[in-house]
C-alpha cells in the first residue's frame, strides 16, 4: 500500500513541477514513506533521516537549493511529534490519510520556514483529490496497485494498523472503476486491489446499497483490456460464499490468494483476537480449492506472540503441513507501543522466537520449492512484462507471481502468452514460448 501511496503523492505533486529522480542527492524534496508495522521498520526511519540530512548539507555546500525533507506514512502518523523532536530538521510530517494536502503543505513550509505537521484523520477522502491524469506505476505500466479499502476495526492484539491507518472505510465503486479505467487506458493489464482487509470491502454501489469485493471484481472483470485481477490482504473472517463463488466464476481473478493465518493454535488465535479457529481456516481453504482447484495460497505468520508455548507453535507447524503454502511471509512477534499484546505478561524470549521462526521458515521454504518444482512440465499463461536479463530473452509473471524467463520477440511485451515451464531456479522459472497469444486465464 505504501507503493500505491507513494505513486499518488507523486501524482499530486506533479502539477507543482515535481517529478521523480533516481537518487536522493538529485532531489529538491525527499519524501520518506514509512511503515510502523514492526519495530525494525520504524528504527530504519531515523537512520535514513540522518543520511538525508547529510545529503542536504552537501547540496548546500555545492551551492544547490536546500532540499525539503518530508516523512509520510504510518511512522509519521504514530510518532509525528517524536520525529520533530529527534530530527528537528524535518520540514513536513504527514500521515497516510493526508497526502492530498501535500501541495498546500509544501507551500506552507516554504512560506513559514518551519515544520508543518498533518496527522489528523480528515473528513474528506484523499481519493477524491487525486488528479484525473494520474499515471500508474511499476513493471512498465502493465501492472498496478489500486487501493479500494483502508483502515481496520478488527484490533488484533499485536497490530498498530487500526491506530495508524484509522477506521475501516471503502471507496465507492464509481471511484474505483474510474481509477481502474484510467489505468487500463494507460496500458495496465493486471490490477491488484489493495486494502488492510480488502475482502471486508463494502463500497457505495451508487444505487443506495453497497457492493461486495466479489461484485466489484465482477464489474472490473468486464473492463476491456484488464486481464488479471488480484486482491490483498484478505482476512479469513471475511471469506464469504460470494468470494468463494467469484473464484469459480470470475476468470479474471487470479488463482493465487494471500490469506494470512498468523498461527495454527486456537489458543493463540483467540489471544490475537483473530475471530476464527484453525479448523475454520482449514475449512475456508477447502471450499476455496473446491471452487478453484488450481488455487494456491500464501500467508503471514507471527511466531512468539505472548503466551505461545511449544505446543502452540507445533499447532502452527501442523497447519502449515496440512494446507501447503506456495509462498509466505513470517515474522517474530514485535511488541508495538499502545497495542494490547505489548503489555501482556508471558512475553516469549527472543532466542525462542528466533529458533521457532527458523523452523517455520525451513518448512515454508520446502513447500515453496516444491510448489515451484511442480510447475515444471506445466503450461502457464505468462503476462510478459519486459526484456529478460540475456539478449533475446523476455520475462513475465505467472498467475502465481513467479518470475518466468524465456526466449521470444520484443513485440510480445504487454501480451499474455502460453509458456511451457522447463526449469526451476531458486526464485524464478525458465520456459519455452509455445503460443504467442492467449486469452486471460
Ligand atoms: N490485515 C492483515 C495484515 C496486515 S499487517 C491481516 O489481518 O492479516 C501485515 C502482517 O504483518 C500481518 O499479517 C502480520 O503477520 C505482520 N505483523 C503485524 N503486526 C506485527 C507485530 N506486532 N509483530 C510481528 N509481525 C506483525
Ligand atoms: Fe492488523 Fe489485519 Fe488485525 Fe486489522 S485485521 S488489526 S490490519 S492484523
Amino acid at each position: 500500500m505504501n507503493v500505491y501511496d507513494s505513486a499518488r503523492m507523486a501524482d499530486v505533486l506533479r502539477p507543482l513541477g515535481y517529478g521523480p529522480v533516481d537518487t536522493p542527492e538529485a532531489a529538491d524534496m525527499v519524501i520518506l514513506n514509512t511503515c510502523h508495522i514492526r519495530e525494525r521498520a520504524t528504527e530504519k526511519v531515523f537512520s535514513e533521516l540522518g543520511r538525508l540530512r547529510k545529503i542536504r548539507e552537501e547540496r548546500i555546500e555545492n551551492g544547490q537549493d536546500r532540499s525539503i525533507i518530508a516523512v509520510a506514512g504510518c511512522v509519521a502518523q504514530a510518532e509525528g511529534e517524536e520525529i520533530l523532536r529527534r530530527a528537528p530538521y524535518v520540514d513536513l510530517v504527514l500521515g497516510p490519510q493526508t497526502y492530498h494536502r501535500l501541495p498546500e503543505m509544501v507551500a506552507r513550509a516554504a512560506r513559514a520556514g518551519g515544520a508543518v505537521i498533518e496527522t489528523d484523520f480528515p473528513a474528506e477522502q484523499k481519493f477524491d483529490f487525486l488528479p484525473a491524469e494520474a499515471a500508474p506505476q511499476s513493471s512498465g505500466n502493465l501492472t498496478a496497485f489500486l487501493t479500494i479499502q483502508e483502515g481496520c476495526d478488527k484490533f488484533c492484539s499485536f497490530c498498530v494498523v487500526p491506530y495508524t491507518r484509522g477506521a475501516e472505510t471503502s471507496r465507492p465503486v464509481a471511484s474505483v472503476m474510474a481509477e481502474a479505467r484510467r489505468m487500463v487506458a494507460a496500458g495496465v493489464r493486471e490490477i491488484t486491489l489493495l486494502g488492510q482487509n480488502v475482502n471486508a470491502y463494502h463500497g457505495d454501489n451508487g444505487q443506495g446499497g453497497s457492493a461486495t469485493l466479489a461484485e466489484l471484481a465482477a464489474e472490473l472483470g468486464q473492463l476491456d483490456g484488464l486481464d488479471r485481477i488480484r486482491y490483498m490482504t484478505s482476512h479469513p473472517r471475511d471469506v464469504d460464499q460470494s468470494l468463494i463463488d467469484a473464484h469459480r466464476d470470475n476468470r479474471a481473478l487470479m488463482p493465487f490468494l494471500h490469506l494470512p493465518v498468523q498461527s495454527g493454535s486456537d489458543r493463540i488465535l483467540k489471544a490475537m483476537n483473530r475471530g476464527h479457529t484453525a479448523d475454520e481456516y482449514r475449512e475456508s481453504v477447502r471450499r476455496l480449492r473446491e471452487a478453484r482447484p488450481d488455487l494456491a495460497l500464501s500467508s503471514d505468520f507471527i511466531v512468539g506472540h505472548p503466551g505461545e508455548t511449544e505446543e502452540d507453535f507445533e499447532a502452527t507447524m501442523q497447519l502449515v503441513r496440512d494446507i501447503g503454502f506456495a509462498m509466505a511471509y513470517s515474522f517474530t512477534y514485535s511488541p508495538r507501543p499502545g497495542t494490547p499484546a505489548a503489555g501482556q505478561p508471558f512475553q516469549v524470549a527472543e532466542e525462542i522466537k528466533t529458533r521457532r521462526l527458523a523452523e517455520l521458515q525451513a518448512l515454508l521454504r520446502e513447500q515453496q520449492d516444491a510448489f515451484n518444482a511442480d510447475m515444471v512440465g506445466t503450461v502457464q499463461d505468462i503476462l510478459i512484462t519486459g526484456k529478460g536479463r540475456k539478449p533475446g530473452q523476455l520475462s513475465g509473471r505467472s498467475p502465481y507471481l513467479q518470475p518466468v524467463h524465456f526466449e521470444g520477440p520484443d513485440h510480445l511485451i504487454g501480451t499474455i502468452a502460453k509458456v511451457a515451464i522447463t526449469t526451476r531456479m531458486t526464485n524464478s522459472l525458465g520456459g519455452t514460448l509455445i503460443r504467442e497469444t492467449a486469452s486471460a486465464c
